[in-house]
């Protein structure tokens, strides 16, 4: 049904009633591939990171905020957001991604906001803490922090998952997870945040991202745990679990290819989602709004079944 209605484009803002089947387009992407770590200038269709969208509403007026993998996909749609609603940003990525980096920190600058570029590898300890270092240091201090780097390498078969495959996922999305936490957590004051990116494949995992969907899952329990542990403090930990969103992570490994034109098709609302249908979701568990919000996890993934 939703491929008959004619898409409204992307040209409203994120406070406009319209009808979600066709608020975004019905994108039927090409088989495509892309070097690791992969780039929103290279992907087709492009994605809509609210470049054009997103409009700031200060809710997060003053606030310093790390995201990482903030070049690129949800994270970018996140720190062009977070700018827009008053927040100073700094975003972690791979030194390969400078060009979507400096995308998105023009668009931050734009907004009179700083930006601090950190290009660090977090897939080592020592790393990982430098990220939170330099977020502190450039930024003057930290009170929001957003998980969100990732890495997701489909594969048909158990037999095809590496041992380096199989520990570069654990060390991207479950230790710098765990190591950036605990590193952050000495610098943030009471009515800080920390939001985590998960999945929807935390708790409906496909059987072509076995290690992957299992971090997914240690992402979300992690949350919890962590939220129940700093709540007494004043900091607050949720988790957003998107669905099927498309990003570059999806045709650098992320999928198989014969997949792709079929990208988020099969959710109730019949289409895939942009990174800038997330952004909503973080500035909600970022802001001062859900001081009561504490290990939640927010789903947003077009309607597909959630615990
Ligand atoms: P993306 O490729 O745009 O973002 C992932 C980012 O992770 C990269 O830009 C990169 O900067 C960062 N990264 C990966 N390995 C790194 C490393 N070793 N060191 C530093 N940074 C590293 O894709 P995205 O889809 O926007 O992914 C963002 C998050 O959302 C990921 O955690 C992903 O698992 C999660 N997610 C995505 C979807 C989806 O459908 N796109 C669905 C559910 C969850
Ligand atoms: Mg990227």
């Amino acid at each position: 049904m939703a491929a008959t209605k004619k898409s409204t484009g992307s040209g409203s803002d994120q406070l406009t009633f319209d009808d979600p089947t066709t608020r975004h387009p019905d994108i039927t992407p090409p088989k495509q591939d892309q070097p690791m770590p992969g780039s929103d200038k290279e992907l087709e269709p492009r994605t809509d990171r609210g470049q054009e969208s997103y409009r700031g509403t200060g809710r997060l007026e003053g606030r310093k905020a790390l995201v990482t993998g903030g070049d690129s996909g949800i994270g970018a749609a996140v720190a062009i957001a977070f700018a827009r609603e008053g927040a100073d940003v700094a975003i972690n990525y791979l030194p390969a991604e400078e060009e979507d980096a400096a995308w998105v920190a023009g668009l931050v600058e734009a907004e009179g906001r700083t930006c601090v570029r950190i290009p660090l590898d977090i897939t080592d300890k020592e790393a990982s803490e430098e990220v939170i270092a330099k977020a502190v240091e450039g930024l003057g201090g930290l009170d929001a922090l957003v998980i969100n780097a990732g890495k997701q390498v489909a594969k048909e078969s158990i037999e095809e998952i590496t041992d380096e495959q199989f520990d570069l996922t654990m060390k991207t999305n479950v230790y710098a997870m765990f190591w950036m936490c605990r590193a952050a957590v000495a610098h943030l004051p009471a009515g800080s945040t920390i939001v985590l990116s998960s999945s929807v494949q935390a708790y409906s995992p496909s059987e072509t991202l076995l290690d992957y969907a299992m971090t997914k899952a240690a992402m979300n329990n992690f949350g919890k745990g962590l939220a129940k542990q700093l709540a007494p403090k004043g900091i607050r930990v949720n988790i957003v679990a998107p669905g099927p969103i498309w990003t570059p992570l999806q045709v650098v490994e992320g999928q198989p290819k014969d997949k792709l034109p079929k990208f988020g098709k099969g959710q109730p609302l019949g289409r895939a989602g942009q990174p800038v249908e997330l952004a909503p979701a973080y500035v909600f568990l970022t802001s001062a709004e859900s001081s009561y919000v504490v290990g939640e996890t927010l789903n947003v993934n077009g309607g597909a079944d959630s615990p």
